[in-house]
């Protein structure tokens, strides 16, 4: 029974904060946007209802907080491997461990999505063409699950210290609330070719165009897998000339001499 009750405890803290970051960060995301139409991905406007998704994302985060919490209980149980010493070093380099590891596992998870016998699952996340800040988990709970079961397994295999792969999450879920936000603020030389790095127009063109850019934080999978969208790369250096043309003043500012 205590049992019970200090899992719940753990799933409660994990369910409110996911929820609470999703809300947060996709209100604060929206007025950025609204002040910068310009930066806007796709010229058609979303077309389902943000309600819908949210409802969606109310269920789906419960699973994803029901992977986290049964990671970290049983590491905290002493049913996993026992997790590295927590320290300035250790911190930094398991969380990117943990990264690279659900990068790989998100990339093959996803292609298995795509498949015939799976994309039912997946589909529901697809009905979104044109992702918006509420898109992000919206989706079924054997989509959800496939992301994020890394979460309940992870600690089973790899010593990661607890504060590491909670901030992986709370990485993997703002990076991806701005991943489906549908403007761009983060294209530049770094999130293109040579570099792994990626920005919003990435998960974008996904949704857009179903068949190119399967990864969750770097292009090197979709790269090597040959899955790249053909245009991404020069996108991006689109958005870097068309940030560094000097820009007309807008009609209200002086034109100063
Ligand atoms: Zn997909
Ligand atoms: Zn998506």
């Amino acid at each position: 029974m205590q049992l019970i009750a200090e899992f719940a405890l753990f799933w409660t803290i994990a369910y409110v904060a996911g929820v609470t970051i999703m809300f947060v960060v996709g209100l604060v995301i929206l007025q950025i946007n609204k002040r910068h139409p310009e930066r806007k991905i796709q010229k058609r406007e979303p077309t389902h209802s943000a309600r819908k998704d949210i409802l969606s994302s109310l269920r789906q985060i419960a699973v994803t907080a029901t992977c986290l919490s049964v990671g970290l209980f049983a590491q905290w149980k002493g049913w996993t491997i026992a997790p590295v010493e927590l320290s300035w070093w250790s911190f930094p380099v398991f969380f990117a461990i943990s990264v690279v590891l659900h990068d790989a596992w998100f990339y093959f998870g996803h292609r298995l999505l795509h498949t015939k016998a799976l994309y039912r699952f997946h589909k529901p996340h697809h009905m979104t063409i044109t992702p918006t800040v509420w898109s992000n988990d919206a989706g079924s709970s054997v989509d959800t699950l496939f992301a994020h079961s890394y979460y309940a397994l992870v600690l089973f295999v790899i010593p990661i210290p607890a504060l590491s792969l909670i901030a992986h999450r709370l990485f993997d879920q703002i990076s991806a609330i701005i991943g489906h936000s549908g403007y761009e603020y983060f294209a530049n030389s770094t999130s293109r070719a040579p570099w792994p790095m990626i920005c919003t127009t990435y998960h974008d063109q996904h949704h857009s165009e179903f068949v190119y850019n399967y990864a969750n934080y770097f292009s090197w999978w979709d790269r090597i897998c040959g899955t790249i969208h053909p245009h991404y790369d020069h996108i991006i250096k689109g958005w870097e000339e068309n940030d560094a043309r000097p820009h007309m003043p807008k009609a209200k500012e002086p034109i100063s001499s």
